[in-house]
């Protein structure tokens, strides 16, 4: 597929991408940590706009980790890479929905 632009990953949070690409850009998200900080950037730009990435984003919860993983970042179990994206997911993104479902599985612990 052509490489992840600034432009694709601006669509990519407009949710203007057809199906395949999308969950391409997702996998290379997942897999990589130098397009989380460039989507991080894109979603800084946007953020100045009306609508902000951000709240896009976390309206779709497109790559929100399962409750499953979500249970492994609290004990800090499988793939170190994927850890690093759930932390980004829950930091970076600050996705409200996976706060309350970590919170809710630190209650449980
Ligand atoms: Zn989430």
């Amino acid at each position: 597929m052509a490489p992840i632009t600034r432009e694709v990953l601006r669509d990519y949070l407009h949710d203007a991408l057809p199906d395949a690409e999308l969950a391409a850009v997702e996998r290379a998200l997942r897999g990589s940590a130098e397009l989380r900080e460039l989507l991080t950037e894109v979603m800084g730009q946007e953020d100045r706009g009306e609508h902000t990435a951000g709240a896009i984003w976390r309206r779709e919860r497109a790559s929100c980790p399962s409750r499953d993983e979500l249970g492994g970042f609290v004990l800090g179990a499988g793939d170190p890479e994927f850890l690093e994206y759930v932390r980004f997911h829950l930091e970076e993104i600050g996705c409200p929905y996976c706060q309350a479902n970590l919170d809710d599985l630190r209650r449980m612990k």
